[in-house]
């Protein structure tokens, strides 16, 4: 038998994620109330994906939940916030009980880690199954995109390029093999840099997660700096599962262009370099230099002999 709306938020949305001190009412009255501690900033954001646009239709239940707080989570990692609350907007085009029960295992399974508690939500039927995740955490020292100077280096953490060729392969149905599978692994389940980004707080200047392709979000971090960055595409990390599953200029141009990374993006000092890779080691997570921040506007790529050239390239658009 169909359940009810009532049933579903009862059965599968009660209870999500770890129990806080700060939630006072959560899931079952009009609003939530939560107790933010007091003289801390809040950090908010929400982010919408929509099957076929944002995840493949037939991505698994499981990655849907996880993916839709883990692109929420990437945005207060880029602040250096500190995850605390979340909503869930749902609009399916039917309920049905098996895709739910896994899609808020996903998404509990994230919420648990993060130590974040789901507190509300809303469901709707609607044509294309669309999740809006909203997220809040508390921002004591915020790595704003602003912060940017000439004489900075621009880091990433971890490696880019991987899930815009995991998604090539979902999409082809390539599926089988250690290499797809991680590349694959990387697009459902990207690892939203929490514990890194507050680890460089007070060594870095400014940040971005990297959702869109590194030269359109390194782009945004530099004109909100109002700088330059240059880029030596020779320096980006590549996973040694990409590079043996595409040609260097192919993976190197996923590396640059590639949406759904979610790694981030860093501009600090070149002086507190040494500093700020000695911490993400031992995070376990690689913090790699792949440009400098330099007068001027936009992103120069810089080849390893140092010339340069100018790039037009503005990540995904939605409406045009
Ligand atoms: P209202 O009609 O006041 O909007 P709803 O019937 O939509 O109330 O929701 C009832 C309760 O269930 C509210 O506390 C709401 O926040 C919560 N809720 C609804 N949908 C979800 C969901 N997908 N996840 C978590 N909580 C939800
Ligand atoms: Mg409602």
């Amino acid at each position: 038998m169909a359940l009810s709306e009532f049933e579903l938020i009862e059965r599968y949305f009660t209870g999500v994620g770890t129990g806080r001190d700060d939630v006072i009412l959560s899931v079952g009255d009009d609003t939530a109330l939560v107790a933010p501690h007091a003289g801390r900033h809040l950090a908010l954001s929400l982010d919408t994906l929509v099957a076929g646009v944002h995840f493949p239709v037939d991505a698994p239940a499981e990655t849907v939940g996880y993916k839709s707080l883990a692109v929420n989570l990437s945005d207060l990692a880029a602040m250096a916030a500190e995850p605390a609350w979340l909503l869930l907007a749902l609009t399916l085009p039917q309920a049905d009980p098996d895709w739910l029960e896994h899609f808020a295992g996903g998404l509990a399974t994230l919420a648990n880690e993060a130590g974040m508690a789901l507190v509300g939500g809303d469901i709707s039927r609607g044509q294309a199954l669309t999740v809006t995740v909203q997220v809040a955490g508390y921002s004591d020292r915020p790595l704003r995109r602003d912060g940017a100077r000439p004489g900075d280096g621009l880091y990433i953490s971890g490696t880019l390029g991987d899930a815009a060729l995991g998604l090539k392969l979902w999409q082809g149905g390539q599926r089988e093999g250690s290499d797809a599978c991680f590349l694959i692994e990387r697009l459902h389940h990207p690892n939203p840099r929490i514990t890194l980004a507050q680890a460089l707080a007070d060594l870095a200047n400014a940040a971005i997660d990297v959702s869109d392709g590194l030269l359109a979000d390194a782009g945004h971090l530099a004109n909100r700096s109002a700088v330059a960055v240059t880029i030596e595409p020779h320096r980006l990390p590549l996973s040694p599962a990409l590079r043996r599953s595409a040609p260097a200029t192919q993976a190197t141009i996923l590396a640059l262009t590639g949406g759904d990374d979610y790694e981030l993006c860093l501009s600090l000092p070149l002086e507190r370099e040494r500093e700020a890779q000695a911490r993400a080691e031992e995070i376990g997570v690689k913090l790699t230099r792949i440009g400098r921040v330099v007068e001027g506007n936009g992103v120069q790529l810089v080849s390893p002999t140092g010339e340069k050239t100018a790039y037009e390239y503005s990540g995904y658009k939605h409406f045009c």
